[in-house]
């Protein structure tokens, strides 16, 4: 494998306001976006973890593509900007996760530019059902239709790049036919999350619950990738909006596990404060069973 993916959720703010929303962290520091100079320090360090990775678990990784996540990054465009530009100096790739509401010819220059893939986080494509989970500002509810409009216009764009939709399945999208919507947006991937209960329990389904929305979208088992609970805890590569690497449960316990902040301390001391399974990410980034 030579690609590993380090996700950046660059801010906790959003404009929607889902009702299973995990992008909520503890702290005091203001977000790094937020100064220029600590983006620079933070994603220079950033490389350095293809050989802390490479020399501590055999792996082979040869790039880093550094995934912008939230809340919303596209709140941020100055923010972007400048991590644009700081990536390109530091031989990073950059994708990007949005909820797409925010998007507008600009984005779609800049993301055709300069990113090699994007995702947009589809829950559901019925406006009573994003009304219910809170995927909506005070101006709209989310469209699933626009999207496809954006899909379309990126590609134009930019032919190679990746597409990818994220769903989170819950107690009001579970039985959910989203098969229509998948053909028309024709990703690469879709990545099929069971809703995460760490921050709240509200809307979680059981495993039943899960496979019922997985059978049902069956058609596409070729692009899609499933992680239940279990699968995605301490798996990711994460770093929060103070720039500290941070993993979903420790021991059990329903919290998040911190390190310093990497700009502060150095990428290898941050790294070694966190509990990190190599396997499990391994696992998500071959698609050795199309149907995980
Ligand atoms: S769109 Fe994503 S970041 Fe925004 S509120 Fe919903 S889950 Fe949270």
């Amino acid at each position: 494998m030579d690609e590993l993916v380090v996700n950046w959720h660059i801010t906790e703010a959003c404009n929607y306001n889902c009702r299973y929303c995990f992008a909520k962290w503890e702290g005091n520091e203001r977000e790094l976006i937020h100064n220029p100079l600590n983006i620079g320090i933070l994603i220079r360090e950033i490389p350095k973890l293809l050989e802390i990775l490479n020399e501590n678990f055999g792996t082979c990784f040869k790039y880093i593509r550094l995934n912008l996540v939230g809340g919303e990054p596209l709140l941020y465009p100055e923010a972007i900007r400048e991590i644009i530009h700081c990536a390109r100096q530091s031989g990073l790739l950059l994708s990007l996760i949005t909820n797409g509401s925010l998007l507008n010819q600009d984005w779609v220059n800049i993301i055709s530019e300069s990113f090699v893939q994007i995702g947009f986080s589809v829950d559901s494509i019925h406006e009573q059902t994003n009304v219910a989970i809170g995927r909506g500002s005070n101006r709209e509810v989310f469209k699933a239709s626009m999207i496809l409009q954006y899909i379309n216009a990126i590609r134009t764009y930019a032919p190679n790049i990746g597409i990818k939709i994220n769903t989170v399945v819950n107690e009001y999208n579970f039985q959910e036919d989203m098969n229509d919507f998948i053909h028309k947006a024709n990703p690469q991937k879709w990545k099929i999350f069971k809703m995460l209960p760490i921050i709240t329990n509200n809307l979680s389904v059981s495993n039943q619950q899960f496979e019922t929305f997985l059978l049902n979208h069956q058609a596409f088992r070729s692009i899609i990738s499933s992680e239940n609970n279990d699968e995605m805890t301490q798996s990711y590569l994460m770093i929060d909006p103070e720039g500290r690497f941070f993993q979903n449960h420790h021991h059990g316990v329903k919290v998040y596990q911190y390190s310093h902040p990497i700009h502060k301390v150095g990428i290898q001391n941050a790294f070694n404060e966190i509990t990190f399974h190599v396997d499990k990410f391994h696992h998500r980034y071959i698609p050795l069973n199309p149907m995980r």
